[in-house]
């Protein structure tokens, strides 16, 4: 029969209405609006399970991809320092090149420093792969979780630069804690194991200096 689709269709939305209201009888509460967003998206879930954006968001999961973003590193004395020293894999990885940087040089001997003059990222290009960060060697550039990023402009706003990119550390743990603490740790254990191989060449070069004299 033509349409049966249609009324099975709007029997589930019915069926999720009607039983919102007989779980809230049962519960003796208001499920929807005192249980809020956790509940209605959850498994257990009964009647409607749907999210009044943009008033709600549903909470995005850490490893959640959106457009990349660049991180920075503030010490106390407000001093910031980039991540990125514009190696360029970031760029090479790309698979859509959304991505362009520009190195910046010491004027006086012309050699590159690792500093981005400006770092570029096309963000309608961009297809949120996470490649970047995948492969970034000194955890540079992250994936954000920022989705709101709809402008009427495009032309004019969407090519996103350094300025634009840049986000503080503290964002990057915020949003995605447990990466950040694998990472934190990691480095750490790599500057450990740096500081213990300085050391033990220096210890053997002193023993073989004494062993001469
Ligand atoms: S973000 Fe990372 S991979 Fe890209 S240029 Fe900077 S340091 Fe290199
Ligand atoms: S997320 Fe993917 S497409 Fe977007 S800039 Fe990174 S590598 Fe390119």
């Amino acid at each position: 029969m033509y349409g049966k689709g249609i009324i099975k269709g709007l029997g589930v939305t019915l069926k999720h209405f009607l039983d919102t209201y007989i779980d809230d009888i049962r519960m003796g509460k208001k499920r929807y609006t005192d249980e809020g967003i956790e509940y209605r998206s959850s498994k257990d879930v009964r009647g409607l399970f749907t999210v009044q954006y943009p008033e709600e968001k549903l909470p995005t999961p850490e490893e959640f991809r959106f457009v990349p973003f660049l991180v920075y590193d503030e010490d106390e004395a407000g001093v910031q320092t980039t991540r990125c020293t514009s190696c360029g894999i970031c760029a090479k990885v790309c698979p859509p090149q959304c991505i362009w940087i520009e190195r910046s040089e010491d004027p006086k001997t012309g050699r590159p420093i690792p500093d981005p003059a400006n770092f570029f990222i096309d963000i309608d290009i961009c297809m949120n792969c996470g490649l970047c960060a995948e492969f970034c060697p000194f955890d540079a550039i992250i994936m954000d979780h920022d989705y709101e990023l709809a402008v009427f402009d495009r032309f004019e706003t969407n090519i996103f630069d350094k300025e634009k990119l840049l986000k503080p550390a503290e964002y990057y743990q915020s949003i995605r804690p447990y990466n950040y603490k694998l990472q934190a740790d990691a480095r750490v254990e790599k500057e450990a194991k740096k500081a213990a191989a300085i050391a033990a060449r220096e210890a053997k070069a002193a023993a073989k200096a004494a062993a001469k004299e």
